[in-house]
C-alpha cells in the first residue's frame, strides 16, 4: 500500500495534462492571442465617437495620447446616414435637425454645458412626443 499523505507533488495525471496544453500555448504565443507576463490586450485605436476599441496589442498599460482615431462600423453607419455626431468627450449623442444639414456626417465637440442643454432638450421632446415622463 502507498502512503501519499505527504505528498505535495502533482500528479501524473496533471503533469500529463498540463504537458497536452503546451502545444497550444505555444501556437498561442506564436499568433499573438497570448501575450507575456504582464502583458493585456489593450487598444491602439478607438472610435473617436463611442470609444469602442478598433485595433488592440499586447501591451504593459494604455498609452492614451497615442490612441489612434477611427470610426467603428456602427457611428460610421449613422454618420452616412446624414446624422451628426455629438460629443464633449464624455457623453456622446446622433442627432438630425434641419438646422445642422450643413454639418450632415460631421462630428461637432461641443462644451459639457451644451451638451447638458441638449440632452435637456432631447428628453424635453421625448416627453412631448411620448406625453409622459
Ligand atoms: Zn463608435
Amino acid at each position: 500500500m502507498q502512503d501519499n499523505s505527504g505528498d505535495r507533488r502533482p500528479s501524473f495525471e496533471t503533469l500529463k495534462s498540463l504537458f497536452e496544453q503546451l502545444p497550444g500555448i505555444a501556437a498561442g504565443i506564436a499568433t499573438g492571442k497570448i501575450g507575456g507576463k504582464g502583458l493585456k490586450q489593450l487598444p491602439t485605436k478607438a472610435c473617436k465617437i463611442c470609444g469602442t476599441g478598433l485595433e488592440y496589442k499586447w501591451q504593459q498599460k494604455l498609452e492614451i495620447g497615442s490612441l489612434g482615431e477611427g470610426l467603428c462600423e456602427s457611428c460610421a453607419k449613422q454618420l452616412n446616414d446624414g446624422m451628426v455626431a455629438v460629443t464633449d468627450g464624455q457623453v456622446y449623442a446622433f442627432i438630425r435637425h434641419p438646422d445642422l444639414n450643413a454639418k450632415s456626417g460631421q462630428v461637432m465637440c461641443v462644451t459639457t454645458k451644451t451638451m447638458m442643454l441638449l440632452k435637456a432638450k432631447m428628453h424635453e421632446k421625448k416627453v412631448e412626443k411620448n406625453g409622459h415622463n
